[in-house]
């Protein structure tokens, strides 16, 4: 598995993606470098240096310094063998105990490309930052075979724009211990890719319902009613995308999904240089985890968006539905996220995290109680074919 640090070709400073400008930044020559660039900065190693870029085993790290964007091996913490294709054992449907025993040989140290020394992650992290000379590295091997996002979006809103929200925000309430906008606790805001499964299906429906309909008059000393029923029949095809689930165990679940939803029609192929300079973490919920859930979600919102289009009657008493997926899709994708942890003094923990294509804050913050309302991830909902078969008077 390799740690790729991206290196500025002409000074060999770090390279990292500004949200600003959507190119790759160095931070000390202020050169820029686009994607495509930088693609082709790493092909050039691979060529030349085939063995590093392919992580041989049981090899030891090389020296600290290292060629621009060097890739260099991991080495497991408990002095085992690393061998490229566990990760994708460990993928969906392995077992409790085999699970249990990847979990515990993921958490791994890296060596910094930079500084040499050793970075120890936990099994989720894809990118951070080396705690000492704070150069940022992604772990690409935490984020190949089954574990390559499909798709990302890469930050919009950088970290200066992020403080400023938060302070507006933090200002704009009452009540907030002044320990949470400390300087020393902003610097903690941390930009990190969390990850989500996307996912999109399409159902074909029928709905059976009764209608009735009552009109009371009266002529003379006498009082009618007439009451009319009508069956009700509909079928169409619901087309239903973007349902956004957390999949991250240990994230906390308000924060990951207080931030959605995201504008996903802006979403971009998977490229490990957008995470430079963030945090990352890959998934640990698989989707047949949250499948039950889904199906279930799914076809109450195809229920209700059938039962919408029967109007017109008093009453309305639905007698059957039906809906079958017809053809479903799931993505696994990194969405950007600037988040904040405060520790109050009492131990609670409060968070602040904001969407980082959007600027959507989500807050759980000391002393103010009210929650921003979580939004559902369902963005775009549509009914593509509809039409009326009954409507017939009994
Ligand atoms: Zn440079
Ligand atoms: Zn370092």
């Amino acid at each position: 598995m390799a740690v790729i640090s991206y290196k500025c070709p002409n000074c060999d400073g770090e390279l990292v993606f500004s949200p600003a400008t959507q190119n790759f930044k160095c931070e000390y020559c202020m050169s820029t470098f686009s994607r495509e660039e930088l693609e082709a900065m790493k092909q050039d190693l691979a060529a030349e240096e085939p063995e590093a870029v392919a992580g041989q085993t049981g090899e030891q790290a090389k020296g600290p310094q290292s060629e621009p964007a060097g890739a260099q091996e991991e080495k497991p913490v408990d002095g085992g063998q690393a061998e490229p294709g566990r990760e994708a054992e460990s993928a969906p449907g392995a077992s409790g105990s085999r699970e249990g025993q990847a979990e515990q040989e993921e958490a791994v140290a890296y060596t910094c490309p930079s500084c040499g020394a050793q970075i120890v992650t936990d099994g989720t992290t894809a990118a951070t930052f080396c705690y000492y000379c704070h150069n940022p590295v992604v772990l690409s091997g935490r984020l190949s075979g089954a574990y390559l996002p499909d798709k990302v979006i890469p930050f919009a809103i950088d970290k200066k724009q992020a403080t400023q929200k938060f302070l507006d925000y933090v200002h704009s309430k009452k009540f907030i211990p002044r320990a949470f906008f400390r300087k020393q606790q902003i610097e903690k805001l941390s930009g990190v890719y969390f990850p989500y499964w996307v996912y999109a299906c399409t159902m074909d429906g029928t709905m059976d319902a009764q209608g009735t309909n009552i009109r009371v008059w009266r002529s003379g000393e006498t009082e009618y009613t007439e009451t009319k029923y009508y069956q009700v029949e509909r079928e169409g095809t619901v087309e239903l995308s973007d349902l956004t689930k957390n999949a991250l165990k240990e994230a906390n679940q308000k924060l990951a999904e207080g931030v959605l939803p995201y504008d996903l029609a802006k979403m971009e192929e998977f490229h490990m240089g957008y995470l430079s300079g963030f945090l990352a973490q890959r998934r640990d919920v698989e989707r047949e985890e949250l499948a039950p859930e889904v199906s279930q979600e799914v076809k109450e919102y195809g229920r209700q968006l059938l039962r919408d289009t029967i109007s017109g009657y008093s009453g309305v008493t639905v007698n059957s539905c039906n809906l079958k997926t017809a053809e479903e899709s799931w993505s696994y994708v990194l969405l950007p996220v600037w988040t904040l942890t405060y520790k109050a003094r009492n131990g609670k923990f409060y968070y602040y995290s904001m969407n980082g294509q959007t600027g959507k804050v989500y807050g759980e913050l000391p002393v103010d109680y009210k929650k921003v309302g979580i939004v559902g991830g369902i963005v775009a909902l549509l009914i593509w074919i509809l039409f009326l078969i009954g409507g017939l008077l009994i």
